[in-house]
């Protein structure tokens, strides 16, 4: 019995020292944290750092957390193709969580131009620390549940000030579907002792790997196309709260240090992004990571290679919504302990360096409150008055395809661009728009910075070298017909909603003998994959053709699709 009693205690003393050898490891000196509540390795059962943590147990934890904290709630706001959940960790004090409603509606008088606000004594800095949308850059998510725990749990008065000034929202893992397959990797293949010879398998994850979601698409550029679930359930949480701070934590190369913005000047910035965005809070918040990385020691660069030009970056997006958005890059273990030039790259202190990141992301973001909300409040009355300026706007329809029209405005309308659908037919630029194929983006309102993203055609750059993307004009993306608008009065119609575009098709009339469908129609794939998982026979025509129709004398192109009613298994 002694034996056992002294073993238990003895068990209970490691148990102890290596949770507290844990939190000197990760956190900076001085934290204290609420015995009651959990830290990432008593509740997963071993070390951060350790093994890669898959996304139902990064969820469970998170879930946990708002449990047993008055500090802390959780919101699924979407779910993936796999169908693992997107959440967010909301976390302020017990008494923010209380109001969070009123201080929700008290942040979002920043966006609307009609308010002057000016006095910001009652507003919170809202911070949406967002991690691991490329799958196999690992490190994030493990770092978000270290930081989860440090502002749920710590007793210290860094958490309890910062909590009172600022609604923080965790985002742990943008790309579920992408992480666990590369989590599943790296723990499948780590080996006992650690294997860090880059040759070995563990650090060699096989095509296609976790960087893109189920579909193999980088969800690290769908913040503007949303061609994604996961993007369109973001981009909705996210003008529900206009966060006046993103982050957006990646990995690099093995033998790089660790990389925050600013990003290269000039040559990749966005170029309806005010420039107080880069020249101010960009430096003012570059203070706060290089205090922090040179107080662990960590070496790091910035100002080179980094792209913040595209728009749907998670790091560029939010520059063009009145906040500030963040990239950061650390050289990856991928794996657990890899060789570099500089000596062995442990997973731990790659998780290290984006928890000090992240605190230092919440330092900044309080101290500089006033500042980023000034911004906020500046960033949308500035963009009303640019459009107001430019006056005018974009008409555009497809006179023939509905479906395509419908897409785009949906992609416009998931943006919050207001968008009007005209009263009458209108000829500009030599296009003529028809009744109810003709729509209207003024350029007076508020997304003004948003509207030019979608139509303007950039063709002028500061440098000739580019990350990736150095076009995005959504409008051509779509094929879709659009002239610029510049009379002096504004056209008339009816705003639309998303609501408005639903249900809206009209059903062709019946026939004994075949049904067509013209391939070029946006919808036509969706609907040729519709037919057959129904089980119907469709042919397709190899040559264009004119034949009489229900509707007349028609053409039709190459790959019309065509449904005989007769031989059908099922009635068509
Ligand atoms: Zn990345």
């Amino acid at each position: 019995m002694k034996f056992k009693f002294l073993f238990t205690a003895f068990a209970l003393l490691f148990v102890i020292s290596s949770a507290s050898a844990q939190s000197d490891y990760f956190f900076p000196e001085g934290a204290r944290f609420d015995p009651k509540i959990p830290s990432p390795e008593k509740y997963l059962g071993y070390s951060i750092g350790t093994l890669h943590t898959r996304h139902d147990a990064i969820v469970g934890y998170l879930r946990e957390l708002a449990r047993l904290s008055d500090r802390a709630k959780l919101d699924t706001i979407g779910e993936t193709y796999e169908h693992r959940q997107l959440v967010v960790l909301t976390i302020s004090s017990p008494t923010n969580m209380d109001n969070l409603d009123v201080i929700q509606q008290d942040h979002l008088q920043l966006v609307d131009p009609e308010n002057q606000i000016g006095d910001y004594a009652d507003q919170k800095s809202i911070v949406l620390l967002g991690y691991n949308v490329h799958g196999n850059e690992p490190s994030s998510s493990e770092a978000a549940l270290l930081t989860a725990y440090y502002y749920v749990a710590g007793l210290h008065n860094e958490v309890t000030n910062a909590l009172d000034e600022a609604v923080l929202m965790i985002d742990p893992t943008f790309n579920p579907d992408g992480r666990d397959r590369h989590t599943t990797w790296a723990n499948s293949y780590k080996g006992d002792p650690l294997v860090s010879d880059p040759t070995d398998a563990e650090h060699n994850e096989m095509w296609p790997g976790g960087r893109t979601n189920h579909y193999w698409y980088d969800l690290n550029r769908d913040w503007l196309p949303l061609a994604h679930v996961e993007s369109q359930a973001r981009i909705d949480f996210y003008h529900k709260w206009y966060p006046n701070v993103v982050t957006d934590f990646h990995e690099m190369g093995t033998n790089s240090t660790y990389f925050f913005e600013p990003t290269k000047p000039f040559g990749s910035e966005n170029p309806v992004v005010p420039r107080d965005n880069y020249d101010g809070l960009n430096n003012l918040f570059a203070g706060y990571f290089h205090e922090a990385l040179d107080e662990i020691g960590s070496l790091y660069f910035t100002k080179e290679s980094y792209d913040n030009s595209y728009p749907g970056y998670g790091s560029t997006y939010p520059d063009i919504h009145g906040g500030l958005g963040l990239v950061f890059e650390q050289a990856s273990s991928r794996g657990h302990l890899q060789d570099s030039r500089m000596g062995k790259v442990a997973f731990a202190f790659t998780i290290k360096n984006h928890v000090t990141s992240s605190l230092a992301t919440v330092r900044a973001s309080v101290a500089e409150k006033n500042t980023l909300l000034a911004h906020m409040e500046n960033y949308f009355e500035s963009a009303l008055a640019e459009g107001k300026q430019a006056g005018g706007g974009w008409v555009f329809g497809d006179p023939a395809d509905d479906g395509r029209n419908q897409a785009f405005i949906d992609l416009l309308l998931r943006h919050k661009i207001k968008t009007i659908e005209l009263n009458e037919e209108i000829s500009l630029g030599g296009k003529s728009f028809d009744l109810g194929k003709a729509f209207y983006v003024p350029n007076s309102q508020k997304q003004y910075r948003m509207v030019r993203t979608m139509f303007e055609q950039v063709t002028t750059f500061y440098d000739s070298i580019f990350y990736d993307a150095s076009s995005w004009t959504a409008a051509l993306s779509y094929n879709m017909p659009y002239v610029r608008y510049t009379g002096k009065n504004e056209l008339a119609g009816k705003e639309l909603q998303r609501e408005d575009l639903l249900g809206t098709y009209e059903s062709v009339s019946k026939s004994e003998y075949a049904y067509l469908i013209e391939w070029d129609e946006y919808y036509a794939p969706k609907a040729l994959n519709y037919l057959l998982d129904k089980g119907l026979y469709v042919n397709s025509a190899f040559k264009k053709f004119s034949i009489e129709t229900g509707y007349g004398l028609q053409e039709f192109g190459y790959g019309t699709l065509m449904i005989p009613v007769a031989r059908q298994e099922v009635n068509p």
